[in-house]
This record gives structure tokens, sequence and C-alpha cells, in this order.
């Protein structure tokens, strides 16, 4: 029953092939199984998801069934969800319980989902291979002494592993897209606003926006229509229409014009991820697309100019961990800085460390100009190449990551190294602009990932395409061997 989607298990269900109580038993007993080799949820909760699996049961047979009722689904634990821990992964924050819920995943909760888990991560979601979680690291199922990409490899994992059929996760500079990417799995990221970031532990809040990691665009559709739309609790949250994402699936590619950025095209690129979007291209042509050539002529200067935003508005957002309010305290502190430094100094991890010390120095009335301001500036000059390109075309192809999954401890001590791994996805970031990540072939057996990026609120188009792709391939449907 793993392998299904969330859209054939959510037939199932209605057909009353499956009860909600079997299926949820089928992947909690799949993710107990498992979890031990690839690490990838923080905390499974069997006996609230028999409760909810049970109740959802009933209003099936009531015929009272919701669009996602019964369905299993675990969240990021960066999700505040009310009565469980929500860790984000540190230490700082191992003993928190949410006292209330964050809106994206209580409206997954509210369409009928069934929460099964919450999924590993990187702390405070700051890293690309989910290495820095203080639970330590998750592993990739397609190979499990390589990382599964992060800061959300936990979903990307869970996901492609087929412990859970959906995940929510977070993206700030390519989180979602890129641990989809090395796993083999669908991630989107929506239009910055799009969904609400109430009740999402903040890392940069310029740039941080939930989304769906699942194993089609079909199953990401249902996941977004769920979590979308105008939430007052988030000031940032935009009051736009929701389109229904699953209607919006049948349109022909015919007359599509797809955008190529020679940019994201570099040496560095590995050989088969090069073929691999060369071969989704011909598809996409067959169908009627043309490709056009578009420059996108600062991409090379998103890597820094997002590591000083994301510094920035980190230290701001988690300067709220001070031991007094919530999260790790220090023993028996001298006095209040004692309490402050050494609750800090003890809760937080080394690449969170390096990331608030960064943003505190690009912030400093010396250095604001010459690097916050700076990077400010230009990231307009890239959101303007972005929105220049896209009147040109509707979608932008890149590859998602100019690697395919790398070994675990392989970029830990070279944090720029580690920091390029998100060099195709960061910008879309600090445009605010949609993508997603869907699988395109493989490099030495390992998954690689077709970036989509789209023109603002044009999620349902973005999906569309990606749907169509996944139409003619069948990538998506490959599993990591001996874990069926
Ligand atoms: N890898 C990037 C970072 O470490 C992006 C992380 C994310 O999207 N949350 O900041």
């Amino acid at each position: 029953m793993h392998e299904y989607t969330l859209m054939e298990l959510s037939r199932l269900l209605r057909e009353r092939e499956v009860s909600s109580v079997e299926l949820v038993n089928a992947f909690l007993h799949r993710a107990e199984q498992f979890n031990d080799g690839l690490n990838c949820f923080i905390s499974l909760f069997p006996e609230h998801a028999l409760e909810r699996a049970r109740a959802a049961d009933g209003l099936i047979a009531a015929g009272e069934a919701g669009p996602l009722t019964g369905l299993p689904v675990a969240h990021k634990d960066i999700f505040c969800t009310a009565g469980f821990k929500t860790s984000c992964a540190s230490k700082m924050l191992d003993n928190f319980i949410a006292p209330y819920n964050a809106t994206a995943t209580e409206r997954i909760d509210a369409a009928g989902s069934v929460m099964i888990g919450k999924t590993n991560m990187d702390e405070f979601a700051m890293g690309s291979s989910s290495e820095t979680s203080f639970y330590g690291p998750v592993r990739n199922p397609w190979d499990t002494d390589r990382v599964p990409g992060g800061s959300s490899g936990g979903s990307a994992c869970a996901v492609s592993a087929r412990l859970v059929p959906a995940a929510t996760a977070t993206d700030t500079g390519g989180s979602i897209r890129q641990p989809a990417a090395l796993c083999g799995v669908t991630g989107l990221k929506p239009t910055y606003g799009r969904v609400s970031r109430y009740g999402m532990i903040a890392y940069a809040s310029s740039l941080d926006q939930g989304g769906p990691i699942t194993q089609t665009a079909q199953d990401a559709a249902m996941l977004l229509s769920a979590m979308s739309g105008y939430d007052r609790r988030d000031a940032t949250s935009a009051d736009v229409k929701v389109d229904n994402y699953l209607d919006a699936l049948n349109k022909e590619i015919k007359g599509l014009k797809i955008g190529l950025p020679r940019e994201y095209f570099s040496a560095e690129l590995e050989r088969p991820i090069t073929d691999a979007l060369d071969g989704a291209l011909k598809l996409f042509e067959q169908a009627g697309a043309s490709i056009v050539d578009i420059e996108l002529p600062h991409t090379e200067l998103s890597i820094p100019v997002y590591y000083v935003i994301a510094s920035a508005e980190c230290s701001s957002n988690l300067s709220r961990y001070d031991g007094v309010r919530f999260g790790h305290r220090c023993t028996d502190p001298g006095d209040i800085m004692d309490l402050f430094c050494r609750s800090r100094s003890e809760g937080f991890g080394n690449e969170v460390k390096r990331r608030i010390m960064t943003g505190t120095y690009v912030l400093s009335a010396g250095y604001y100009d010459a690097y916050y301001l700076k990077a400010q500036r230009l990231r307009r000059l890239l959101r303007d190449e972005f929105r220049a390109a896209l009147e040109q075309v509707d979608v932008i192809v890149t590859p998602t990551t100019p690697t395919a999954a790398f070994p675990l401890g392989s970029r830990l001590d070279d944090p720029v190294a580690m920091y390029l791994s998100d060099i195709y996805t960061v910008s879309v970031n600090l445009a605010g602009l949609p993508a997603i990540s869907i699988p395109a072939g493989f490099s030495h057996g390992l998954p690689v990932g077709m970036q989509i990026i789209g023109n603002y609120f044009r999620e349902a188009a973005l999906l569309n395409v990606a749907h169509q792709y996944q139409q003619m391939t069948d990538w998506h449907k490959r599993m990591p061997g001996g874990r069926q």
C-alpha cells in the first residue's frame, strides 16, 4: 500500500478499499521499521494518529469526508503543533511543547489528514544536508552513506522511502526543492505570502515559505490547496485568491514558452544532470513547447547576497531564545548575562552560531551599508532580472542542484562548499517566486531534480507543467531499492 500516491490512497479510502486505521497502521509500521536506519523522524505519534484515523473512518462512513480525510502526513519539526514537541532539531527547543498550531499545518489537519510524526531537519533550517540536527543526521534512502539534502531532509527522505505519502516542509533558500531533488521526490516552494508563516518557526522572515513534499505534482496540488490562503495572523500573507490547483492540471503545454538561463548550466554541473535536463527539454518540445534562451546575468551573486540577508534576519529572529521564556536554560546562572550567554552557548549548534555571528556583523553600525544595504540592493536587481525574464517566457527550467546527493560528512568542514549546494535555488527565494523540483533522471544511481520556476502566484500553471511532465515520464515512480 505504501507505494500509492496521496491521490490514489484518497480514492481507495473513498471507495472503502481500505480504512484510515489500516492505512495509518501500515505507514506507522514502516516508519517504525525504517526510522532507525534513516533517522528521518524526530517524533512519531502512534496513539494520536490512530485516534485521528478512527475519527476519519467515522467521517468517511457518514459521507462527511474532506479532501484529505484519513490520509497520513508528516510535518517538518519547524511547524508548531499544539501539545506536541516542536524542536526545530535544536537542543534549544528539545523540551518545547508548542502551545498553539501553525496555520499551514492546522489547515491540513482541518482538511482531515492524520499527522503520524514530525520530521528531522537541519537545526533551525540552516543547512543543505540535514546533518546539523541535534538528533543526528538524516540518511538518503537511495544510498544511506549519503545526505538527503536539507534542511527538509527528513520530509524528503520519509516520502522517498514511502514511510509517509506526503509531508510538509519549508524553504528559505532551497530547503524544499534541494532535498526533494536529492531524494527523487516532488517539492514545491510557493510564492512568498501564499502560505501563512504563522507558527512556522522563523529563520529568515523575508525568505521563509512553507510547502509540500510529495511523490507527484498532483499530490502537491492537493496539499497546496489545503495549506494556502490569507491569514490575518501573518502580516506578510497575501490576500490573493487560492486557485483550484487540482483542476488546473489538465492543460496542454502546446505553445508554452520555456526559458533556459545559460548562467545555470555552468561547468560545475554534473554531466548526467545536463543530460537529464536535455532529455526533459526534448520531451517538452515534442509536446509543443518552445525553448527560449534567457539571461539572468547576476545569478553568481545570489549566494553571497542570500547569506548576508538570511544571516542578518536569523540573528534577529533567534535573539528570542534567551533561556528566559522558553527553550533551554543553563543551570545555576550567576546573573542575567550569564543566563543569556550560557543558555545560548549550550542550546545552539555550531552552524546556527556561525549564522548569528555573521548576521550580527553585517548589521553592525560599521558594516551595515557595506554588506546588508548592498545585499538588499542586489536582491532587488536579481528580482528585476527574473521579472524581465518572466515577461518573455511562461516558466524557467533549470537543474535543482549542481550535483546529486553527496557523501555524509563531505561538506561539513567546508561551509562555502555546503552553501554552494543551493546555487540554483536561493535566487528564487530572494525574488519571492514559486518553484517546483521534480525527479528528472539519475546520476550514477542517484536521483536528479529539475527545477521549474513560475511567475508570482501562478502555482497552478507551475503544477500543470510539472504534472504534464510526470504524465510523460516515470522518474517520480522510482523507489529506492531495498526498502519496498
Ligand atoms: N541551505 C540554505 C541555508 O542553509 C537554505 C536553507 C533553507 O532553505 N531553509 O540557509
